[in-house]
């Protein structure tokens, strides 16, 4: 065990220290059972691929013996370090360290307890953060641009790149072929760009940024900038708290040729068909409308979660004669001025578009059908987000990195324990805001079990509205609310279950988006999206009935069923911190380093 600290540790330092002399010495005994007793009797340790080659959580001595049993020989782990003073508060000291694998440098975080009068490890994170023999050209491994001396071959840098762009697809094939070229696929795209391995990002639409252009006018990010930084170029510190959408979106332009991304626009996947015995897929897709096949090894679906719209079909709809659209097609809101709007839903999309009518003088009508977990922007920010990301957090020496790992670091079993008293303290900080909602007949929620707005994410990824203002205007009746389910339309109103009926020139679904998984019934075959089970939601393995918990988003940046196909996206925040994981993963089979998923052992991933 190496002690960085220069002076001898004491106190939270040396029981930190000591822990991990004795975790060390028990992996070198290859001692299991050693190990395990070093983890409190209910405990998580959470895997980023270090040890795994997966995504993983495992609980308890009992997954710690088992994670260990399968993985500790070929992991090999060394080098435990405690990285900075490790921090003691109400019992748990919780300290950073990094550690060395067979293949790669690792980095964690502990948060220790005492128990039976021993220290012993409550939560257990550990991430690879890179493959030795494949760090990035970062820093003072940067590459040197000038190529010094004389050499009559000469090619400039654009002439490389023009060399690259003209190859690519023709005579050179991707390794990985990233479907979608939004903030997911470009994210993922700059990591593979950095570690050297052949990728390409498609996209249908014609420019990088065009998913957030095309959305409704009004649209602003709703996550603070803090949140929002993509991997290496994180945004000035000019940059708005929250984003307009035209303005992430030339961003993510800008992001594409900065950081080099092989990026082909205007380029549909129409299917993607695996060869077992190739170690292939067969991708069709249509470029500028010319037909072409690729033959990536890796597919990864960076598609969207919010990229299949739910359009609901009911009775009337081809003699309704005003307008209908689903929310991701609304133009936004000035054609509508003194026109009768239904919105049907009640959730982010809906109160945006219902809010940005009303400013514009529609009479706006929403239709809420199920509860509704809404909070306030001004509290989220501050209660939810205020301790990682902030300018607060910022100016206290808080980095990104820092913070994807502390929220990483709680395990999703546990995440709501940690997350509802956060909301408790909403809810009393914004009792009279709360109360003017009911009071209009607004169904709120605050999740499940109280936990709020991040584990409705994560578990459905839909359900709640952060406000911006639109929820007062329900509140204050501005905007008229109604219940109910929607089943017919005539020819110029909407008819919900009970039989009212709501005139309207305009209907806006506001009715969500399908999961990620239809994206691979579409592109590849429902058998295999079948195999791969649900994507994303927290739970249980829906390949299986009833499935064992799986305490990670299901199949989301981790290997799946299906050899050679991955899933990514998410949240900017997501995006930008499980790409690495994601990256790391396809590297190491680029690189042909055995890379065996533990948790998977139906799967052989050998590739
Ligand atoms: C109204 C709204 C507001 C949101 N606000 C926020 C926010 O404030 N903060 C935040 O972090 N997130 C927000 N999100 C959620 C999420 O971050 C965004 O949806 C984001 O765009 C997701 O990025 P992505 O790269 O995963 O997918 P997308 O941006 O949806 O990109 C997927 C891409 O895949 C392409 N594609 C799909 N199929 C094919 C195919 N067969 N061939 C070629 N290309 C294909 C699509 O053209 C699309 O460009 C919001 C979502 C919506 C709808």
């Amino acid at each position: 065990m190496t002690q960085t600290l220069d002076a001898p540790p004491q106190g939270a330092a040396r029981r930190a220290a000591d822990w991990f002399a004795a975790l060390e010495d028990a992996f070198r005994a290859r001692d299991v059972e050693r190990a395990a007793g070093l983890f409190a009797s209910t405990s998580y340790w959470r895997d980023l691929v270090a040890f795994s080659w997966n995504i993983t959580t495992v609980e308890h001595r009992a997954g710690v013996t088992d994670l260990l049993t399968a993985t500790l020989d070929r992991t090999d782990p060394s080098g435990f370090a405690v990285s900075e003073e490790p921090e003691e508060a109400d019992g748990v000291t919780t300290a950073w360290f990094t550690f060395q694998t067979a293949v790669g440098r690792g980095k964690g975080l502990v948060r220790l307890v005492e128990e039976d009068g021993q220290l012993r490890a409550w939560t257990f994170l550990t991430t690879l953060y890179e493959l030795t023999g494949h760090e990035e050209p970062r820093g003072p491994g940067r590459p040197r641009g000038a190529e010094h001396g004389v050499d009559r071959q000469r090619l400039t840098w654009a002439e490389r790149r023009a060399r690259e762009e003209a190859e690519l697809g023709r005579t050179t094939q991707p390794y990985v072929l990233v479907v979608g070229g939004g903030q997911g696929g470009v994210a993922l795209g700059a990591r593979l760009r950095q570690l050297g391995v052949p990728a390409l990002v498609v996209d249908r639409h014609a420019r990088p940024g065009d998913q957030w252009r095309s959305r409704y006018k009004s649209l602003c990010l709703h996550d603070p900038v803090w949140y929002d930084h993509l991997p290496y170029l994180p945004f000035p510190d000019n940059w708005p708290v929250f984003s307009p959408k035209d303005k992430i979106a030339d961003w993510l332009e800008s992001y594409v040729k900065v950081m080099e991304i092989p990026y082909w626009g205007s380029t549909e996947v129409r299917s993607a068909a695996y060869d077992e015995a190739a170690g292939e897929w067969t991708v069709e897709l249509v470029r500028d409308g010319e037909e072409l096949t690729l033959r990536p090894q890796q597919l990864v679906l960076a598609t969207g979660m919010s990229g299949k719209p739910n359009v609901p079909v009911l009775p009337g709809q081809d003699v309704f004669r005003g307008e209908q659209h689903h929310s991701s097609a609304h133009p936004g809101p000035d054609a509508y001025a003194g026109k009768r709007v239904v919105v049907v839903g009640s959730n982010n999309s809906a109160f945006d578009i219902c809010g940005a009518l009303w400013e514009h003088g529609a009479d706006v009508t929403m239709v809420q059908r199920s509860s509704t977990h809404i909070v306030r922007s001004s509290s989220l920010m501050e209660i939810g987000l205020g301790a990682l990301y902030s300018e607060e957090a910022v100016a206290a020496g808080m980095t990104t990195e820092k913070a994807d790992l502390v929220f990483a670091s709680l395990p999703y079993r546990i995440l709501h324990e940690f997350q509802i008293p956060a909301y408790e303290q909403m809810k009393e900080r914004d009792a009279d805001f709360y109360d003017r909602l009911e009071k209009a007949g607004f169904w709120l929620d605050w999740g499940d079990d109280g936990s709020g707005l991040f584990m409705k994410y994560l578990r459905r990824g839909s359900g709640y509205y952060i406000d911006v203002g639109a929820a007062d205007l329900v509140a204050n009746g501005d905007v008229h609310l109604v219940h109910g389910q929607v089943v017919r339309l005539t020819e110029d109103a909407v008819v919900l279950d009970d039989g009212t009926e709501l005139p309207a020139d305009l209907v806006v679904y506001a009715t969500g988006y399908g999961s990620m998984n239809g994206w691979a019934a579409d592109l590849i075959s429902q058998e295999a999206a079948d195999r791969v089970g649900k994507v994303w939601g927290l739970g249980s393995d829906t390949t299986k009935d009833p499935g064992p918990w799986e305490g990670e988003q299901r199949n989301m940046w981790k290997p799946t069923r299906q050899e050679g196909l991955w899933f990514h996206g998410g949240n900017l925040h997501q995006s930008r911190h499980y790409s690495l994981y994601l990256a790391l993963q396809l590297t190491a089979r680029h690189a042909g380093i055995p890379t065996p998923v533990h948790g998977l052992a139906d799967v052989h991933h050998t590739r």
